[in-house]
């Protein structure tokens, strides 16, 4: 609206102010061109018509005298207004007094400008001398012309900048209306949806309707939002998981220290095990404890990883030394099954961690199969070790989430195992490292967890 309207004070002063001003001076530059043009043309055949056409064209009067005052050329576009006019009817001085003025003057011409009582408005007159090379004595070209605009151009110029101030501002105002609208009202949609989101509201749908901004804004609050979701959702899932599995030892503690008390105090066999299973129980709870500090530290990055080099046969191997009383007592078949020797470069701690994750997931869901492989694969580019079991395998649906916090297999018992964090940080540990990982699994076959270490051959092997 601003805009508009100041195009049209523009348009406004330049039609009032500025407009006479302009054509005055336009019509003096005229006047002096239509005397040049008059004076080139004299004497020859076409002097009559260059008047006519140029006082008409003009609006002038332009009279043609010699040094006595007698007329040899006139043509008057101004009727009976004309001061010239009135000055041949013998009534008027003006053109006499006009030659006195360029005779006691320097320059060839004179002009003045008058108030003109009878055309209400200002006028030019003019006059002009020049020399022919037919005759010594001097020519005199005499012009009449009103010097504001007069005829009905200007009024019609002034009527359509009316209309063209109200179609503008009208349309500056519709227009201005319709953008706005068309800007603000997915804007306000939008606010509404947040505010209804920041209320605690997840269900709610950013409008992505609009023009390319606002789209690309509710694209980003949805995602926003979703996230939010997710971690909302984890969160509760997470407090909900701990909670359960705390309560359970808990109540086991109390449930077995209760009856030590009231049943088993004096028998020492039954007290010894009942006592055995608090100590299993709070062993539990520590590693749940542990697991959850454990991860929480992994996933906020909080945990630097402790690089070195170390050779995998030596480290895998003393890994196994930990499983030798299985191997030795409880009939259990763990082997390893190497490829050449690779020094690789990690975490060697969290690695350990990593195996000894997938070798205790082996030994608790294998089954009576109690045949366990770690292998070695070696290729060019990285060193794949793999942890493979014979026993009860992972269904389909179930794999892709195996990696998952708390995740853990509806079929397992709870004596069984763990806190159902084990692979998450696994997942986190080698995520951290930049490993490739999987598992691949087969309900009732087996499963296979493996990771990639990547690897660079060494620059001696290079030069030999
Ligand atoms: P946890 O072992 O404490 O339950 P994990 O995160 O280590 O937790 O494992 C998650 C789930 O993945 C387990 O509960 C189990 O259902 C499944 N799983 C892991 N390893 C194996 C395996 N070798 N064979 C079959 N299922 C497995």
């Amino acid at each position: 609206m601003i805009f508009a309207v100041l195009i049209l004070l523009l348009l406004w002063v330049f039609q009032y102010f500025f407009l006479a001003r302009y054509y005055r001076t336009a019509r003096v530059r005229a006047v002096g061109e239509v005397a040049d043009n008059i004076a080139g043309s004299f004497g020859s055949n076409s002097l009559q018509v260059e008047m006519k056409r140029a006082a008409f064209d003009n609006s002038m009067c332009i009279v043609l005298a010699d040094t006595t005052g007698r007329i040899i050329a006139a043509e008057n576009n101004l009727g009976s207004f004309s001061r010239f006019f009135a000055d041949a009817m013998g009534s008027g001085q003006y053109m006499e007094e006009l030659r006195s003025a360029l005779g006691s003057g320097k320059d060839d011409s004179v002009i003045r400008i008058l108030k003109s009582e009878s055309l209400k408005s200002d006028e030019i007159i003019y006059c002009r001398s020049f020399t022919s090379r037919s005759s010594t004595m001097p020519y005199y070209i005499y012009i009449e012309a009103s010097a504001e605009p007069i005829d009905s151009t200007v009024s019609i110029i002034r009527e359509q900048l009316i209309y063209i101030t109200i179609i503008l501002i009208e349309l500056a105002f519709i227009i201005t209306l319709f953008i706005s609208k068309r800007l603000s009202r997915p804007i306000v949609g939008i606010t509404e949806t947040a505010k209804k989101f920041a209320g605690g509201d997840f269900g709610v749908e950013f409008d992505q309707r609009g023009y390319l901004e606002i789209s690309e804004l509710s694209d980003v609050l949805d995602k926003a939002k979703d996230e939010i979701g997710k971690v909302n959702k984890l969160k509760a899932d997470l407090i909900a998981n701990i909670s359960h599995d705390l309560r359970t030892p808990l109540t086991m503690v109390k449930a077995y220290a209760e009856m030590i008390r009231d049943l088993s105090g004096d028998d020492p066999v039954k007290r010894n095990e009942h006592v055995q299973i608090i100590i299993d129980e709070a062993d539990r709870l520590s590693n749940l404890v542990n697991d959850i500090l454990e991860l929480s530290k992994l996933e906020t990055g909080n945990l630097e990883l402790n690089y070195t080099e170390f050779s995998l046969h030596e480290n895998i191997r003393s890994v196994l030394t930990r499983y030798t009383l299985l191997i030795e007592q409880e009939g259990w078949d763990i082997a390893f099954e190497p490829d050449e020797d690779r020094t690789v470069r990690a975490d060697a701690e969290k690695l350990d961690q990593v195996l000894y994750n997938f070798i205790n997931n082996a030994v608790n869901y294998s089954g009576d199969n109690k045949v366990i492989r770690i292998r070695q694969i070696n290729s060019e580019k990285n060193t794949r070790i793999e942890v493979a079991d014979n026993g009860l395998g992972i269904s389909k649906e179930l794999l892709p989430m195996v990696f998952d916090r708390y995740y853990r297999g509806d079929k397992v018992k709870r004596d069984k195992v763990g806190t159902g964090l084990g692979l998450s940080i696994c997942k986190e540990i080698l995520k951290r490292h930049n490993f490739a990982f999987g598992v691949q699994s087969e309900e009732g076959k087996g499963s296979a967890f493996w990771f990639e270490i990547p690897y660079e051959k060494p620059q001696q092997t290079k030069q030999q």
